[in-house]
């Protein structure tokens, strides 16, 4: 991907998008911008607007639509996205902020949205183990823990299970996302925007999947 490419992550929950999203965007040099990142980084500062996101996030709901657009729109306002582009992970998430996001960026369109596609059984068992760091938010597994006991391999952080990976939450967003946010794989393809890419397997394959992908569509 070039300089100034413009892409958004789809899939669900415990596919890996965020792992893969961190990747890509070291390898392309291009801004990572993951709502729920955003949101966790709030709700650890304590603002008032922390606050009230931590309830719909740990009861597994989504932010309203007006709330998280207006959150994302500030973000690609800035210069790095504009200049650089950017991998927009965990947004959109319903049509009607798929709307608002060809609205904001009728100047500067998306290049390619990709749907990192992976089977429902594999997703419950990575939610049921995925740890991670409270401070940088890098992934690890129960089976695949970091060096030093439950502190991150990259900035010390502690690593726990986020308070939003109980067994009803992790149902609740399953069920949104079926009914909220799968549609948007249509949408995006009735738009000629969208691949699908095989998230399931060993995760350097898909990493090198993707990078394929999107060096293919940039030609
Ligand atoms: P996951 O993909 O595992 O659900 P994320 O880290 O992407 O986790 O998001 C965590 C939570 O943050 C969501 O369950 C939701 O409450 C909130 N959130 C993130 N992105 C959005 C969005 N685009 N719209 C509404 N809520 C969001
Ligand atoms: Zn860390």
């Amino acid at each position: 991907m070039i300089p100034g490419a413009r892409l958004v992550m789809l899939g669900r929950q415990g596919a890996g998008k965020g792992t893969q999203c961190t990747r890509l965007s070291r390898h392309f040099v291009v801004p990572h911008i993951s709502t729920g990142d955003m949101l966790r980084a709030a709700v650890k500062e304590g603002t008032a607007f922390g606050r009230k996101a931590k309830e719909y996030m740990d009861a597994g709901e989504l932010l309203p639509d007006d709330i998280i657009i207006g959150v994302v729109e500030e973000r690609l306002l800035k210069d790095d996205t504009r200049n650089r582009g950017y991998i927009l992970d965990g947004f959109p998430r319903t049509e009607s902020q798929a709307e608002s996001l060809a609205a904001i960026t009728a100047d500067l369109p998306l290049d390619l949205v990709i749907d990192l596609a992976v089977p429902t059984d594999v997703v419950l068992e990575r939610l049921a183990a995925r740890r991670v760091c409270v401070d940088c938010g890098a992934n690890y597994a129960v089976h695949a823990p970091p060096k030093h006991g439950w502190t991150c391999d990259h900035c010390g952080g502690e690593v726990i299970q986020r308070a939003d990976d109980t067994e009803d939450a992790i149902k609740r967003r399953l069920d949104i996302y079926e009914a909220e946010t799968a549609p948007l794989i249509e949408w995006y393809e009735e738009r000629d925007l969208l691949m699908v890419v095989d998230g399931d397997g060993d995760p350097d394959e898909v990493t090198a999947r993707l990078i394929r992908t999107i060096d293919t569509a940039r030609r």
